[in-house]
């Protein structure tokens, strides 16, 4: 069955743009999954299909009215419909692979883009969105925060990568870092690949690489590290 993206955004033309190109663009074109952009103005007020408004109680910005976005919701949110109702935000929760995994085991997903200083709060809580963060730092619209959120579920579905995707050796799917990457020539301005990867004893390549996954997280990431539960000890 087909992974279904619709995103609702201001910018249709944005959609499907970088997501039409590489693994997940063939996979588009071979229907895996579709990208619908429902362009927001068509639920605008009056001749000028406004979609945003001064913020009640004064200060800079414009604000997303909520009688607009419910009308551009409601025309994909069908009842029937059982896909995620996100809404791109640096307030929501920060993205993780472990919730993308589960978005990508979905039917697809509804995504607000939003644009300005945000959405009238009142449209969230009526529509039940999901508010979700890619990190914290502020975007100028949510279309770019919807491509990573797509692009990360897309390369996880069936027949988009291969069987990569899907291996618990990828950053964060063991609750680690990835081990680092080599290939030839075998020395690049004088830094040799580690001895141990040329060796073709694949109980040491293993070993190896957890050692250096660990290491990695440990020093780069000692919150994930923190997190980390289940396989071996914490050894510190
Ligand atoms: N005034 C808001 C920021 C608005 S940025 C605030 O301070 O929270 C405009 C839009 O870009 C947001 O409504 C959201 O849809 C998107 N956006 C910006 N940063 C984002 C982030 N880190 N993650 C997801 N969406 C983001």
């Amino acid at each position: 069955m087909t992974w279904r993206a619709t995103v609702l955004t201001i910018f249709p033309e944005l959609f499907p743009g970088p997501l039409g190109t590489s693994l997940a663009g063939k996979a588009l074109a071979a229907g895996i999954w579709s990208c619908e952009a429902v362009d927001i103005r068509e639920f605008g007020e009056g001749r000028h299909r406004s979609v945003d408004d001064t913020p009640a109680g004064g200060g800079p910005g414009m604000v997303m009215r909520a009688d607009v976005l419910a009308r551009a919701v409601d025309s994909v949110a069908k009842p029937s419909d059982s896909r995620p109702k996100l809404l791109m935000s640096p307030r929501g929760k920060p993205l993780e692979q472990a919730r993308v995994r589960a978005l990508a085991a979905g039917e697809g997903v509804i995504v607000l883009a939003a644009r300005f200083e945000g959405v009238d709060e009142r449209l969230i809580e009526a529509r039940a969105l999901e508010e979700v963060s890619i990190g914290d730092y502020v975007l100028s619209g949510g279309e770019i925060a919807a491509y990573a959120l797509i692009d990360a579920c897309v390369r996880l579905l069936p027949g988009v990568m291969g069987k990569e995707a899907s291996g618990a050796e990828e950053s964060f799917e063991a609750g680690l870092l990835e081990y680092p990457q080599f290939t030839r020539p075998q020395e690049f301005e004088g830094r040799p690949i580690p001895e141990v990867l040329l060796s073709g004893d694949h109980k040491r390549i293993r070993a190896w690489r957890q050692a250096e996954a660990e290491r990695l997280t440990r020093e780069r990431r000692p919150d994930l590290w923190a997190r980390r539960k289940g396989d071996g000890p914490k050894s510190e």
